[in-house]
C-alpha cells in the first residue's frame, strides 16, 4: 500500500471518466473556489487509505473492540519487530512520570497535529502521504526499539485516543476480560509463544491500567480523569471541523464527492486562500485556516460537552434515584462516541460512496446507524458497580469452590455457577464457621488470580479491590500484609520482578518529577527489572 503511494502505474485508470471510481460531477468538472476544475484521472492510493481503510478501522473498533484492532494494527505490529528480533532495549516509562500522567493529552495533541497535517499536506498528495506514513512507522519502530511493552501504543500513537473513543468500555462484540477464567491471556494483552507452542503472557507492565488487558476495567478506572473529557468532547468538534473545512475551503459542499482527491499537489496550496465563503476568497492562507478551523470547532465542542454534562448532572440530582457520577460520565462519553461515529460516517464517508449503487449506499448507511445504536444501548447499561460485581462474583465463585466446606446444603439444588454476584456475597457472609481465616483465604486467592491475569497490579490493587474487601470484611492493612505475603511466596506474580523476565531485564525511564503516587499499597514495593549488564 505504501509503495503504491510512491509508484502506482495502475489505479489512475480506475478513476478515468466512466470508470467505477470516477467522480460523478456535472460537466466532468469539480467546483472549487468559484471555478470549474477539470476532473483528470488520479492514482487512488490516498483515497483508498483515507476513504476506505480508515473508515473500516473505525467500524472494526466499534464492532469488535480495541482487542481486535490492536492485534492486527500494522503500527503496533511494526513497533514490536525489535522485540521479535530480540534487540529491544528495555526502558519503561515510569507510571509517576510526567509523560505517564499526561499520555492521553500528548496523544490527543499528536492526533490534532496529524489531522492538521492531513488537511494541509497528506490528504490527497500521495507522495507526502507516503512520506508521512513512512516517518510514522519509523517513529513507531524507534519507540518499539527503545521501550519495552507497547510503549508506542500506550504513550505516543495518535490513533490510540481514537481507539479509546470507539472501543471503551467495549466493542459491540468485544469479550469480557474481567470474567475470563484464570490464567487467560485476555483481549490484546502482549503475548509470546512458549517452547511447547503455547501462548504465554509477555506483559512487562509498561502501563498501569492497560487497555490491552481489560478495556472495560481501564474505562472505569480512568473515567473521572479530566483529560478524558477533553478527548471525548473535543473529538466530536474535530470530526465536525475536519469535514466542514472541505466546504469552507472549496466554497461548496460537494467537494468531498468530486474534486478533493484531484488536488494532488497540496504543498503548492499552503499559502493559497484557506477559506472561500459566500462566493468570496478570504485572505487567510490555508496554513492558518486549517488549524484555526480545527481549534475553533474542537474548542466549541469541548465547551458544549462540559455544559451539557453540567446540565445532565443537575437533572440527575433531581431524580428520585440518581445515577452514580461514573454512570453519568460514561453515558456522556457514550453519547459523544455515538455522535462522533455518525457524524464521521454521514459527513465524511457517505459522500465518498458514490461508486456503489444507491441500494448498497442505503444499506451501508442503515448498517452504520443500527450498529452504532446497538453499541450505545449496550454501553448505556454498563456501570462501574456492575463491572465490579461481575468481576468480584466471578472471583468469589471460584474461591468459594476451593474451600473445604460443603456448600450444597446452602444452595438448595443450585450450583455456585447459578448464583448471581450479590447471592455469592450473601452466601459468603452467612456461611457458619466462615472465619476471618476463610475470608482471607478467599481474598488471597482472588488477589493471586487477578495478579496472574495482570487485570490488577500491586500498585492499583488496593483501589480496585475496595468493594471486595468491604464485602469480605478485610481491612486495608490486611490487604497490604496479604500482598506482601504473595510477593514473598510467588514473586513471579509481580510483573516488575526480574524473575518474570529473567532474560529481558528492565530499567525505568522517568520523564519529569513525581508529584503523587496514587493507590499504591503502603507496604508494596514496586520493583522494576533492570537492564542487562546493569
Ligand atoms: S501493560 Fe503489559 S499487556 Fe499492556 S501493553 Fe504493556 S506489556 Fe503489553
Amino acid at each position: 500500500m505504501i509503495v503504491s503511494l510512491f509508484y502506482d502505474p495502475i489505479s489512475a485508470q480506475w478513476t478515468a471518466s466512466g470508470q467505477l471510481f470516477a467522480a460523478s460531477a456535472p460537466n466532468d468538472c469539480a467546483l472549487f473556489q468559484g471555478q470549474c476544475l477539470p476532473l483528470s484521472p488520479y492514482p487512488m492510493g490516498a483515497r483508498i487509505f483515507w476513504g476506505m481503510v480508515l473508515p473500516l478501522v473505525i467500524i472494526t473498533l466499534l464492532v469488535f473492540g480495541h482487542e481486535a484492532w490492536r492485534r492486527i494494527c500494522p503500527l503496533s505490529f511494526l513497533s514490536q519487530i525489535p522485540r521479535s528480533l530480540g534487540v529491544q532495549q528495555q526502558f519503561i516509562i515510569d507510571e509517576d512520570s510526567w509523560l505517564a500522567r499526561n499520555a492521553l493529552t500528548v496523544q490527543f495533541c499528536l492526533l490534532f497535529l496529524g489531522l492538521n497535517l492531513r488537511l494541509l499536506l497528506a490528504n490527497s498528495d500521495r507522495l507526502l502521504l507516503g512520506i508521512f506514513l513512512s516517518l510514522t512507522i519509523l517513529a513507531a519502530v524507534t519507540i518499539g526499539f527503545l521501550f519495552a511493552g507497547k510503549t508506542w501504543c500506550n504513550y505516543f500513537c495518535p490513533m490510540a485516543p481514537v481507539q479509546m473513543i470507539y472501543s471503551e468500555p467495549s466493542g459491540l462484540l468485544g469479550s469480557k476480560a474481567h470474567t475470563a477464567p484464570p490464567k487467560t491471556i485476555t483481549q490484546s494483552m502482549c503475548r509470546t509463544v512458549g517452547k511447547e507452542g503455547q501462548e504465554k503472557s509477555a506483559c512487562v507492565a509498561c502501563k498501569v491500567g492497560c487497555i490491552d488487558i481489560d478495556a472495560e476495567g481501564t474505562h472505569w478506572e480512568n473515567i473521572r480523569q479530566p483529560d478524558r473529557k477533553l478527548l471525548y468532547y473535543a473529538y466530536v468538534g474535530l470530526v465536525i471541523g475536519f469535514y466542514t473545512y472541505f466546504g469552507l475551503y472549496s466554497g461548496n459542499w460537494n467537494f468531498l464527492k468530486a474534486g478533493v482527491w484531484n488536488e494532488t499537489s497540496q504543498l503548492s496550496t499552503l499559502l493559497a486562500p484557506g477559506f472561500f465563503i459566500a462566493g468570496q476568497a478570504i485572505a487567510i492562507p490555508k496554513l492558518i485556516a486549517v488549524p484555526l478551523t480545527l481549534t475553533l470547532f474542537s474548542g466549541a465542542a469541548y465547551a458544549m460537552g462540559l455544559w451539557t454534562e453540567k446540565c445532565y448532572k443537575r437533572y440527575n440530582k433531581q431524580l428520585r434515584r440518581p445515577l452514580s457520577v461514573d454512570v453519568v460520565q460514561s453515558r456522556m462519553f457514550a453519547s459523544a462516541t455515538f455522535l462522533a461515529f455518525n457524524l464521521l460516517f454521514f459527513m465524511g464517508v457517505q459522500p465518498t460512496l458514490g461508486y456503489f449503487p444507491i441500494l448498497i449506499q442505503n444499506l451501508i448507511s442503515w448498517a452504520a446507524i443500527v450498529l452504532s445504536s446497538l453499541w450505545l444501548v449496550k454501553t448505556w447499561k454498563r456501570s462501574a458497580q456492575r463491572y465490579t460485581r461481575e468481576r468480584d462474583g466471578n472471583l468469589l465463585r471460584r474461591q468459594l469452590g476451593k474451600l473445604d466446606i460443603d456448600l450444597s446444603q446452602f444452595l438448595e439444588g443450585r450450583s455456585l455457577e447459578d448464583l448471581k454476584p450479590d447471592e455469592l456475597y450473601t452466601l459468603a457472609k452467612v456461611l457458619p464457621n466462615f472465619t476471618q481465616e476463610y475470608r482471607q483465604q478467599i481474598y488471597l486467592g482472588a488477589l493471586r488470580e487477578s495478579l496472574e491475569k495482570r487485570s490488577i497490579l500491586p500498585a492499583n490493587s488496593l483501589h480496585l479491590f475496595q468493594a471486595l474487601r468491604q464485602n469480605l470484611g478485610i481491612t486495608d492493612e490486611a490487604h497490604a500484609l496479604l500482598l506482601e505475603k504473595l510477593q514473598l511466596e510467588e514473586p513471579q506474580l509481580f510483573p516488575t520482578k526480574p524473575t518474570d523476565h529473567a532474560d529481558s531485564s528492565t530499567v525505568v525511564w522517568r520523564i519529569g518529577k513525581s508529584e503523587n503516587k496514587p493507590n499504591v499499597a503502603a507496604n508494596t514495593t514496586i520493583v522494576r527489572p533492570r537492564k542487562k549488564n546493569d
